[in-house]
Parts: structure tokens; C-alpha cells; sequence
């Protein structure tokens, strides 16, 4: 399976990190060592000073697809779930301005939190009016809705699968809403989808 992340999806987020809004979606992948599961704490790891939290909607794919039109992407999942795109910010800032890929900052281990549970799509009245946000010890410090994704679930689905043939267990992490910071060691995270608390993690 692969993770595939959409960068710059929420317009304040873009701002906030002083990035232009992108009128296509902004992609890179992690590998599958990169997943946090089962609340398992996250420990910061020793090559970055300013890792920082992005809480982002995640979409699981049910079927083997690829070149997925606008009218049938709705087929190609049926489970959305909530995690952490974790961000080592200082080492990102270093490669983003050296022109280099941004894979060591995104897709080191344990940057992919991932819910235990995901939520059934048939659970929500509609995909892109979802409420989701992040606590950090108690603190509302990110809060989102996919009515504000620049590129809603169906046309990233559609979009990607120019690219890359998607298989059934695959995740697209859609985008994180502003709010990011740095995550110190103690700290507590909590994701909410809606009012369903997702996952309940600590920093060490
Ligand atoms: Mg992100």
C-alpha cells in the first residue's frame, strides 16, 4: 500500500507557511514504515527541533483504479479516518529551499498517524461538509471542514490517478487546515471527526 499527501489544500494553511495557493493539487508520497498506529506515542526524532502537527482528513481506497473519472471517484472509497501528517519543519524549510524533495522533512517514521477506526462515508449527510480538528493538550489548535479544501475528496481521487494506479488499502491524506505547530515532548494530541474522537496519542 502507499500513502499518498496533498500539500496546500486549505488556502489559510498555504498563508500561514507564506506559500502561493496552488491551482493543482500539491502530492508526495510516504512509505508505509511511515505509519503511527494504535495511539502508539510518537517520539520526536532526533534530526529536527521543529516537528510540527498537521491534522488532515484521511481517505481509504476500496478498488483498483487508474485515469478514475469525476462521475465514478465517489466509487473508490467508502471510509474516511483522521490523522497527522507529522512535519520536521526546519529540515523541510532547508530542502524546500535548496530545491530538493521534501521526502527526509514528510515521510520519516512515524510521520503518518493513522486512526484505529475509520468512520463509513454513509455516516456523513454530505463528504464535503465534514467538520474535523486537533487538541493539543485540551487546546482546539486546528480546526477544518471539507468544504474548504481547495480540491475536494473526488477531484484529488480523479487527480492522482493520472499518476499513480490506486489499490484497494491505499490513503490519501487530504490536506491540513492552518493551525500547525511545533509539538513538544509531553504534549497530548487528540483528532476529533465531527464529534468522534479519532485518536488520543502522546509526544515523547
Ligand atoms: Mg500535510
Amino acid at each position: 500500500m502507499k500513502i499518498i499527501c496533498i500539500g496546500r489544500n486549505f488556502s489559510d494553511h498555504a498563508k500561514e507557511l507564506n506559500n502561493a495557493q496552488p491551482t493543482e493539487p500539491v502530492v508526495f508520497l510516504k512509505p508505509d514504515t511511515a505509519l503511527l498506529r494504535n495511539n502508539d506515542p510518537f517520539f520526536i526524532p532526533d534530526f529536527s527541533n521543529d516537528v510540527h502537527h498537521e491534522v488532515e482528513l484521511i481517505v481509504k481506497i476500496n478498488r483498483l483504479g487508474k485515469n478514475i473519472q469525476p462521475q465514478f471517484a465517489n466509487k473508490y472509497f467508502d471510509e474516511i479516518g483522521l490523522g497527522i501528517d507529522f512535519t520536521a519543519r526546519d529540515l523541510q524549510d532547508d530542502l524546500k529551499g535548496k530545491g530538493l524533495p521534501w521526502e527526509k522533512s514528510k515521510a520519516f517514521d512515524s510521520s503518518a498517524v493513522i486512526s484505529k477506526n475509520f468512520i463509513n462515508k454513509s455516516a456523513f449527510e454530505k463528504i464535503n461538509n465534514i467538520d474535523f480538528h486537533l487538541e493539543v493538550n485540551g487546546n482546539k489548535v486546528q480546526t477544518g471542514n471539507t468544504n474548504q479544501m481547495l480540491f475536494n475528496i473526488e477531484e484529488l481521487i480523479c487527480y492522482v490517478s493520472k499518476y499513480f494506479t490506486l489499490k484497494i488499502g491505499d490513503l490519501i491524506y487530504t490536506g491540513t487546515p492552518s493551525g500547525v505547530g511545533k509539538v513538544n515532548i509531553n504534549d497530548e494530541l487528540v483528532g476529533y471527526l465531527g464529534s468522534t474522537k479519532m485518536f488520543d496519542f502522546k509526544v515523547k
